[in-house]
């Protein structure tokens, strides 16, 4: 077996067990963030199963997709959009952007999606460390935010909630951060949250404890 099944094999038994701890009905997807990776190494984990990645750069997503156009890849934005990339995203018609961190990006978004009659799939990311480097709104304002942007931004079609752990050595600020994130996520459900994206590779079997049913694991994946 080369070293990416190998990987994708170690990193789908941890998540299984995980998952079957929480609950034997819980869903999990994996995305596989290869914003280290080049395109020959997605193509060898494309040919091991996976389908879904992730970049978190337009840049990057957009060279990616390109070079690898003739595979049924699903393509996931995962970093800080900069308002001047939001057309060359739309144009890269990405399957889901977990990384919609203010109500003022998504005004923006739904200007240019408004002039391209397209929509976009998103996820609202949450800060729930409240850490300054982090992007992300607050725990308090989440649930008002969502709403807005789903009252005022038509063509964004809001999926759920997205945050990456608390950058601590402690399991429990960690563990913390997700239930944070996935109590404004259960508030939300009846507003049509479905995906809980959180957990990346040290910290994913904390996430799925806490509920996530999205997954962006990259250097536990991509490590030869
Ligand atoms: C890089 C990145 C990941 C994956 O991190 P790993 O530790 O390599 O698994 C997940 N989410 C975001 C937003 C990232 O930037």
């Amino acid at each position: 077996m080369n070293t990416f099944a190998k990987n994708l094999d170690a990193v789908i038994a941890k998540i299984e067990k995980a998952r079957i701890a929480y609950s034997r009905h819980h869903i999990i997807q994996l995305i596989a963030v290869s914003k280290y990776a080049t395109a020959c190494d997605i193509k060898a984990l494309y040919e091991c199963g996976q389908r879904a990645f992730g970049e978190n750069k337009v840049q990057d997503l957009k060279a990616k997709a390109q070079t690898l156009d003739e595979l049924p890849l699903q393509w996931h934005m995962i970093g800080t959009l900069q308002e001047n990339k939001i057309n060359a995203l739309l144009a890269l018609k990405p399957t889901l952007v977990h990384s919609l961190d203010s109500f003022e990006l998504a005004l923006a978004i739904q200007k240019r999606c408004e002039n391209h009659n397209m929509s976009l799939n998103a996820l609202l990311q949450i800060n729930a460390a409240n850490e300054p480097t982090k992007s992300g709104v607050k725990p308090e304002v989440a649930q008002e935010t969502y709403l807005k942007i789903a009252k005022h931004c038509p063509n964004i079609k809001l999926e759920g909630l997205m945050t990456i752990g608390a950058n601590s050595p402690e399991t429990k600020k960690i563990e913390q951060s997700f239930q944070i994130t996935k109590d404004i996520f259960d508030g939300l459900k009846p507003n049509g949250a479905r995906i809980l994206s959180m957990g990346m590779s040290g910290d994913f079997e904390i996430a799925i404890s806490c509920g996530a049913n999205m997954l962006r694991i990259g250097s536990a994946l991509f490590q030869k």
